[in-house]
């Protein structure tokens, strides 16, 4: 039986996204996304959305309690009793400790964090490619190299969290998505 409640991550471009979209299609379980979370905030034109928008805009990340509360409301809806893949959370060592103890209060632990590995210059001339055909405002060359510096800086330090948990399993992020695809799933069974 595969692993059901599963964190994704990588640096912007390594195609997370994407691969989170066919590993829940395949799973039965929700996607969640705090980028895309954020990003339907802005466009509503919430609260919560003001204030994150001109952060993702400079290609920083937004404070670790707006986005562990936005999780956590998500988390506790009932389709996640089935299970998830987190794309794009945790992303700081605090909000995986805060995952971890939301997950502990319903029982529920991760039981996978996948990374997916990719080189520095083939992650920016997928994301320049990316920005001309979605138009993000976050896709321009200079958010770009921030926000990878900012992963290197935040988010890869959680490599050691998970493995220290033995939760981690590194797969190759280069070449076609079909390949990254059937590298997930050769690293989930
Ligand atoms: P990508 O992985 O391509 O950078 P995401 O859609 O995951 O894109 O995130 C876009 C932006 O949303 C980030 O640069 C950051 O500003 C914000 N964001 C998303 N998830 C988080 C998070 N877990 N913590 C802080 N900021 C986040």
């Amino acid at each position: 039986m595969s692993a059901r409640r599963i964190v994704l991550f990588g640096p912007p471009g390594a195609g997370k996204g994407t691969q989170a979209e066919r590993l829940v299609a395949r799973l039965g379980v929700p996607q969640i996304s705090t980028g895309d979370m954020l990003r339907a905030a802005v466009a509503a034109g919430s609260e919560l959305g003001r204030r994150a928008q001109a952060v993702m805009d400079r290609g920083e990340l937004v404070s670790d309690d707006v986005v562990i509360g936005v999780a956590e409301e998500r988390l506790m809806q009932e389709d996640a009793r089935r299970g998830f893949v987190l794309d794009g959370f945790p992303r700081t060592l605090a909000q995986a400790e805060a995952l971890d103890g939301i997950l502990d209060r319903l029982a529920t632990p991760i039981e996978i964090c996948l990374v997916l590995a990719i080189g520095a210059e083939d992650l920016v001339a997928r994301l320049l490619k990316r920005a001309g055909i979605e138009g993000r405002s976050d896709d321009n060359e200079e958010t770009i190299r921030k926000r990878l510096r900012v992963y290197r800086e935040q988010t890869e330090p959680l490599v050691a969290y998970y493995r220290a948990r033995s939760l981690l399993r590194e797969v190759d992020g280069a070449g076609s998505m079909d390949e990254v695809e059937k590298r997930i799933g050769e690293a989930l069974s």
